[in-house]
């Protein structure tokens, strides 16, 4: 079995909580977080994913992420243009004004062709890529809108410490393991779509040189640290 797909088969068994903790593990400023804080950001952030989730149900019980979209006022649109930046592989972005998910359709074809059709179902279930793509966008809209505090600044990491100031930021990845568990619970997914960044990974990287999976331009940024939110307290 080739490596990237013994990987792949790996990151199906994982639970929703260790690919969380992995993703979480990954990002700079949240290996500053103690292992309990970081198992109980995780926690709170596919809890958020699943009760936005839960509301969104309600309000459109029957309706596909398409069309939940559509009835929250956000265009879906696709576009050819290159989805790689740099090392990053992008599949969709959400922007905010005006409220739009945009769909990359080489990354999605890459995906189609690189995942088996029997390993595709035990990851999506009968969803289509796209559905999962465009409710992960949703989530993104969902906390955009809302009043709350967005899960990415509710943990915070202490970046430096002088005297009694201390310099601190939020976490941005845990954004993305809510939006992933928001689509799984609005798609009853048997999978976090998380499983399908690794694949594509996998798969892409001795061709591309791609190294981790994005979903948003934001995201880069959030990757080079540029949207970090730091604080100065006392
Ligand atoms: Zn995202």
């Amino acid at each position: 079995m080739a490596p990237a797909m013994e990987t792949s088969l790996l990151a199906l068994a994982a639970s929703p909580q260790a690919l969380g903790l992995a993703m979480l593990q990954s990002d700079p400023h949240a290996a500053r977080l103690d292992l309990a804080s970081q198992t109980a950001a995780v926690a709170d952030a596919l809890a958020d994913g699943a009760r936005t989730a839960a509301d969104l149900r309600k309000r459109f019980p029957e309706l596909m992420p398409q069309e939940i979209a559509r009835e929250l006022g956000v265009a879906v649109e696709t576009t050819d243009d290159d989805p790689m930046v740099a090392s990053i592989l992008r599949f969709a972005e959400y922007h905010s004004r005006p409220p739009r998910v945009l769909i990359y359709n080489g990354a999605l074809a890459t995906l189609v062709r690189v995942l088996p059709d029997d390993l595709s179902g035990r990851i999506i279930g009968p969803a289509t890529l796209r559905d999962v793509f465009v409710a992960h966008e949703l989530y993104h809209h969902s906390e955009t809108t809302r009043a709350e505090v967005p899960i990415s600044r509710r943990y915070q990491a202490t970046l430096f410490r002088f005297g009694k100031w201390r310099w601190r930021t939020g976490i941005a990845v845990l954004s993305e393991i809510a939006a992933g568990a928001f689509a799984q619970s609005l798609l009853r997914l048997p999978c976090h779509p998380r499983v399908l960044d690794i694949v594509a990974i996998g798969s892409v990287r001795p061709a591309t040189e791609a190294s981790r999976v994005a979903t948003t331009p934001e995201e880069h940024n959030r990757s080079q640290g540029t949207d970090a939110q730091i604080r100065f307290r006392q």
